[in-house]
């Protein structure tokens, strides 16, 4: 990993500095990522997305900047537009998850004709595979499929589908090969969610919104030339887009920005007068954090070296969504406590609400919860550390008929 800065990599930090003077002033704030973009989100992307600050490496053909890969090109983009207080691009589960996997395995008609959109934040995408009884043992899906005039025929249901009721687009996992093994029996749709037959009926969760669904398929009906690779390949491309997800849920940069935001409010002064910087129990657990979180920026890095070099980071990329999730919300967790009675004091409001910072702060405390859990429980992520990457003895499985 080499961290010195060449001419290019100084000329693109300075390019950056000045998109922050000249339009700075155009950006959305940061969070309320949770909702759809609205006119002003849309706007900044499309400008991220042109100066190539989104999809970098994504080919032009398909709406993206052509770059070639760049670790300290990505860190300065982060670094810059973090220190700016420039919101750094839509994290969305169609940009994050769905267009990486496209790129590795989809075909090119559905690279041209779903990455540019969806890149630019006009097509939103949820992810359909959680089902009551299939979370964990995500394998056991029960929503079929069958073929019928040249479409698929959904049938089923899905449950804890983020953004389900403001999305365009769903990747959905359905079982299209029942005679076959459970892992094999399954296929990876692209769905309208505008088709007839969908139901979307929203849960609220314990901040108060709505941020997930249940999805209920009634004889919906989905171009068979919208499956991604074959019939019965959807267990191998669902996991690539739970790599994708993984990633991007552990991502340490929005850390990076998170520690500076409550090292700030710890060093202003509280209605007590009193500054919690000065307080050596709270500065102790700060400074704890920022060190675990430089940790996992240099890991990242070092991961996004190797990515960059073809090679395959095995037990490394394991730990970045334990580590990344238990992190924020250990980070979450001191500006809670930092807010003292403030931090207690919550209402839940409406969706469209613009939040004050205690707000913002008791949100990612409780959805940081969540994150742990969406994409694979901390639980199973740390059997895939100890199966999979340390090579430990796999644990005990429960009997057929008990579990
Ligand atoms: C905020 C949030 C957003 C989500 N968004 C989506 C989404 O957009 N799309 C989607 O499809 N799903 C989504 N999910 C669902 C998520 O993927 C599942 O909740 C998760 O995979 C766990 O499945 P489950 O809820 O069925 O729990 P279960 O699998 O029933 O697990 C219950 C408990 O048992 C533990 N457990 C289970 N198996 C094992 C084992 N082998 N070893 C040790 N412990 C085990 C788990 O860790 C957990 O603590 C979301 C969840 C959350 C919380």
């Amino acid at each position: 990993m080499d961290l010195t800065y060449s001419e290019p990599h100084r000329a693109l930090q300075a390019e950056i500095r000045e998109l922050a003077r000249t339009h700075g002033h155009l950006s959305p704030k940061q969070g309320g990522g949770r909702r759809r973009p609205d006119a002003r989100t849309l706007a900044w992307q499309r400008l991220l997305v042109e100066r190539g600050y989104v999809g970098r490496t994504i080919p032009r053909e398909y709406g993206g900047h052509g770059a070639q890969p760049d670790v300290l090109e990505a860190a300065i983009i982060a670094d810059e537009l973090a220190r700016a207080g420039l919101y750094p691009g839509i994290m969305s589960q169609g940009i994050s998850m769905l267009v990486p996997t496209l790129l590795e395995v989809g075909s090119e008609e559905q690279r041209r004709r779903w990455i540019g959109p969806t890149l630019r934040g006009e097509i939103i995408w949820c992810q359909g595979y959680s089902e009551p009884g299939a979370g964990s043992d995500l394998a056991s899906i029960r929503t079929r499929a069958v073929v019928d005039d040249g479409h698929f025929v959904v049938n089923g249901q899905k449950i804890w589908t983020s953004s389900a009721h403001y999305a365009d687009m769903m990747f959905l996992l359905c079982r299209t090969e029942p005679d076959r093994p459970k892992h094999a029996g399954l296929s990876y749709l692209l769905v309208s969610m505008s088709t007839p037959g969908i139901e979307v009926r929203p849960l609220v969760t314990m901040t108060g919104r709505a941020e997930f669904n249940e999805v209920f398929f009634t004889d919906v009906r989905v171009p068979v030339d919208q499956i991604v690779l074959g019939r019965g390949d959807g267990w191998h491309v669902a996991n690539l887009t739970l790599k994708h997800e993984r990633l991007m849920l552990g991502d340490p940069s929005k850390l990076v920005h998170r520690v500076e935001r409550i090292a700030e409010l710890m060093a202003r002064a509280g209605v007590d007068g009193e500054r919690s910087i000065d307080r050596p129990e709270l500065r102790d657990r700060l400074l704890r954090l920022q060190a675990e979180v430089l940790a996992s920026r240099c890991h990242h890095l070092r991961l996004l070296t190797q990515r960059a070099r073809g090679e395959d980071p095995g037990l490394a990329q394991t730990i970045v969504k334990y580590f990344g999730t238990t992190l924020g919300h250990r980070l979450s967790a001191l500006a809670v406590d930092v807010l003292g009675a403030g931090g207690l004091a919550y209402e839940p409001r409406g969706e469209a609400a613009e939040d004050d910072e205690a707000t913002t702060w008791q949100i990612d405390y409780m959805y940081d919860v969540g994150l742990m859990i969406g994409g694979g429980t901390s639980q199973i992520q740390k059997n895939i550390i100890a199966e999979r990457g340390l090579g430990l003895p796999r644990e005990p499985r429960a009997a057929p008929g008990r579990s």
